[in-house]
């Protein structure tokens, strides 16, 4: 068989010619049933949000995904490539409102909750097209046709028996808590959401000081008699649900002398920062803040009114608190449990009222006079202007602060005290961490740095989410307040006295179904709230097979798996929800090694991203440079968890350097073994070499399948990539070079033999990085179905110790 003519090199058109060829084979189920058999080497899809169309950064994920299960494909094992779509949530919703112009949840509800939550199963199946022709396209053999969708009745009802094993395990609850909280979502966020990228950002918000009239009399009267506690803040709008002042209990204070009006309390560092150091201002008292804990003020607004004397007794009192400073401000705290975690937290210790006038949407209701109808951050400057005309402004500056941000919308969130569900994730940190230290982490540092100190700080998780398209929370509950966790369909249907084997699992549809309550027999519904997306992807080891309703024995032989690779900010994300459920429900990691991977950066170092406009679009690389450029590129130009600029420069030039190379040394094979009637098996095939050259480049191509071998098992494809690269290089740049007489006139088959071993081999090295190159050289280096179905080579026995450089 002839080996040419060789094609010129245009990996474009010949990566088109392997894809086709691929299907019209039938060679991806080809290697499946090839491998079936094998011991199994499992990876989990961490399913991508089916939301928006696939970027470049997309693709470093996936190929990453694939490199590491083609390799362990040929090295015999068994590895599903089980796909799936994350289908949930609000960046789905975000779209559809934005699609039919909607801006609230009012509007959504009057839309209609059935079309809305339609347009959102439409809208993913619309990017899952899109989604399934890139993965194709990239050489990834993530199996698209197979892949679980979170958006299934399936996958909705496993998910519904996890949250029935946490119901059972007493881990779930519902809570009062102080949430970051973007009232344009009308959605708490997680702390795992807060730690996404951008949501911190630096703003300038007004910050005053207001004085906070101290009452006359009680046990400090002599301190307290004439003067005000001078108050800093940088949300105004909270100071209508003031209740308390906060105090460092051994910060110095100082009681300052006003000669035109009520003199002004305050930390004596403050003071000094406030009325410039050393200048004349007149000190009449000074002590620790111990002294003023219990001293009552009036607060700055009484538009919302105490429930009853209880809680009015409570309330405007100065108290104790640890977290205060005098880094900034007067060094004196406005407390609104309502609207602060810290609030909150000292709220609970001292049994403080919380005054919430703030509606979902973030706007006063219609206790806050002639603020109600404002939203929150608006009503500032009246605010402010308010508390100047009643002569409480003592100052007002802007005030520069990181300050966080909706991480999908961009709308500044604020602190609000709502009812959320919750897993109890914090009663089992414990367990977190253990399961941690049996995960082997790619950068090693992740374990015990990014990973395990957000472990160490582990709050429970606020699964609900007040909105539409998700995973109904399975929770139903009767006039009296008995509560049902429903953890099957089956369930349901007993309950509701009818077979509901048939019906849509998501709102409103579900919303519908009454069941009796096991408890009193009475009717009772659904609660609301959704599931945190975010669930639904922790949930997917068991939910993919729909376990245990089916797919038992399917999820217990693929759990936990032996790699998944996502983004590095998914330490917060699902690297941690998959950590965290399966934990809470099986009592074991779901992952045994995790590669991570930084962003993509633009020339500045600033994350690539569409909004951006600094961003290469895939399609244009792969249009232009090829699939397996943009691959080598990804894999052999510096490790995936440093920042990477992708210039297309340097795909040219890393293609130029080893894929070019390699292509030029086959053509160069194929030219003279074609001349020379040359076979495969034929006269000398099997013979020892002895020219040294022979020896010496055997000896180079053994060290290096040894190499490649260990690296690749230990994850490292920078290292792999390079020791192929520079064997490539060796071969094309000494072995070719300085052996090209041989070729000429003598056609000696030695030659032959040598270098056709040399490029099969490395064929099957680089199958994993480049899958479609690879595939061509080595069918028709071979003239076998693919590379793919090959064996991962061995060292052959050349290795010459003495000839190696
Ligand atoms: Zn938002
Ligand atoms: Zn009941």
């Amino acid at each position: 068989m002839p080996f040419g003519p060789v094609a010129p090199f245009d990996l474009v058109a010949m990566e088109e010619r392997v894809l086709a060829r691929w299907r019209s084979d039938g060679v991806v189920e080809h290697v499946r049933r090839l491998r079936a058999d094998g011991e199994p080497w499992i990876f989990y899809e961490g399913p991508p949000t089916a939301n928006g169309r696939p970027g470049l950064h997309h693709v470093w994920a996936r190929v990453f995904k694939d490199l590491y299960p083609r390799f362990q494909t040929m090295r015999g094992r068994a590895v599903p490539r089980k796909g799936g779509w994350d289908c949930h949530g609000l960046p789905v919703e975000l779209e559809v409102e934005k699609e039919l112009g909607l801006t609230s949840k009012v509007q959504i509800e009057e839309y209609g909750v059935a079309e809305f939550n339609q347009r959102c199963r439409d809208s993913v199946s619309r990017y899952v097209e899109d989604w399934s022709s890139l993965t194709t396209r990239s050489g990834v053999w993530i199996d698209t046709a197979d892949a679980y969708w979170t958006l299934s009745n399936d996958y909705i009802e496993s998910v519904w028996w996890i949250v029935r094993q946490l119901w059972d395990k007493d881990l779930l609850y519902e809570g009062h808590r102080v949430s970051p909280y973007c009232p344009r979502c009308g959605t708490a966020l997680s702390s795992h959401e807060m730690g996404q990228p951008g949501v911190y950002q630096e703003v300038t918000d007004p910050s005053v000081y207001v004085r906070f009239p101290l009452r006359a009399g009680g046990p400090t009267a002599s301190l307290t008699e004439g003067a005000d506690l001078l108050v800093w803040t940088t949300t105004p709008w909270t100071l209508l649900s003031n209740v308390a002042a906060a105090v460092g209990p051994d910060i110095t204070h100082v009681r300052v002398n006003e000669p035109d009006g009520r003199d002004l309390v305050l930390a004596e560092a403050a003071a000094e920062r406030l009325f410039g150091a050393g200048a004349p201002y007149d000190v009449t008292w000074r002590g620790r803040g111990a002294e003023l804990v219990g001293a009552r003020y009036d607060r700055p607004f009484t538009l919302v009114d105490y429930r009853g004397g209880e809680e009015a007794a409570q309330g405007e009192r100065v108290v104790a608190a640890a977290f205060v400073s005098t880094d900034d401000g007067s060094g004196i705290v406005h407390l609104a449990p309502a609207f602060g975690e810290d609030d909150a937290a000292v709220g609970r210790d001292e049994g403080l009222p919380v005054l919430n006038p703030v509606d979902a949407d973030g706007r006063f209701d219609r206790r806050a006079g002639a603020f109600a109808g404002l939203r929150v951050k608006a009503a500032d400057a009246a605010i402010i202007d308010d508390l100047r005309d009643r002569g409480l402004l003592v100052r007002e500056q802007p005030y520069r602060h990181s300050y966080p941000h909706c991480w999908r919308c961009d709308t500044p969130l604020i602190y609000w005290a709502k009812t959320s569900w919750f897993a109890r994730t914090s009663a089992r940190r414990e367990d977190l961490l253990a399961q941690n230290q049996r995960v082997n982490w790619y950068p090693g540092h992740i374990k015990d740095g990014r990973f395990g100190k957000w472990l160490e700080t582990n709050v429970d998780w606020a699964l609900s989410r007040d909105r539409y398209w998700g995973t109904p929370l399975p929770v139903w509950r009767c006039e009296a307040g008995h509560d049902t966790c429903i953890g099957s369909v089956a369930e349901l249907s007993d309950l509701a006295g009818k077979d509901l084997a048939d019906l849509d699992l998501h709102r409103p549809w579900v919303d519908d179904v009454v069941i009796d309550c096991p408890a009193c027999g009475d009717p009772a519904r659904r609660l609301p709230p959704v599931l945190d997306t975010w669930f639904d992807s922790g949930s997917m080891p068991a939910a993919q097979h729909h376990h245990p309703f089916e797919g038992v024995e399917r999820f217990e032989a693929s759990f936990p798996a032996d790699f998944i690779c996502e983004a590095i900010d998914q330490t917060r994300g699902w690297f941690y929800t998959l950590l965290a459920v399966n934990t809470l429900v099986f009592g074991a990691t779901p992952y045994r090694n995790v590669v991570c991977l930084n962003l993509l950066v633009d020339g500045e170092g600033k994350k690539a991203s569409k909004s951006r406009g600094n961003v290469l679009d895939p399609w244009h690389i792969f249009d232009t440079m090829g699939a397996d450029a943009l691959r080598w590129n990804f894999f052999s130009v510096g490790q995936p968890w440093s920042p990477r600029h992708v210039r297309e420069d340097s795909i040219r030039d890393s293609t130029r350097a080893t894929l070019l190379t390699l292509w030029n040394v086959f053509s160069f094979f194929c030219t003279y073994a074609d001349l020379d009637g040359w076979e495969a098996g034929g006269e000398g095939a099997s013979a020892e070499p002895t020219h040294v050259l022979d020896r010496w480049v055997l000896g180079e191509l053994d060290a290096t399948v040894a190499e490649v071998t260990a690296t690749l098992e230990a994850f490292d494809a920078l290292a792999a990539s390079t020791r192929l690269g520079r064997f490539v290089d060796d071969l094309s740049n000494w072995y070719v070079r300085r052996s090209r007489p041989r070729f000429w006139k003598a056609s000696d088959p030695a030659a032959q033999h040598t270098l056709h071993r040399c490029l099969v081999v490395t064929a099957e090295l680089l199958a994993p990085f480049c899958p479609f190159l690879a595939d061509e050289l080595w069918i028709s280096l071979t003239d076998e179905l693919s590379v793919h179905a090959a064996d991962w080579p061995t060292p052959s026995g050349h290795a010459d110790a003495a000839l190696s450089r």
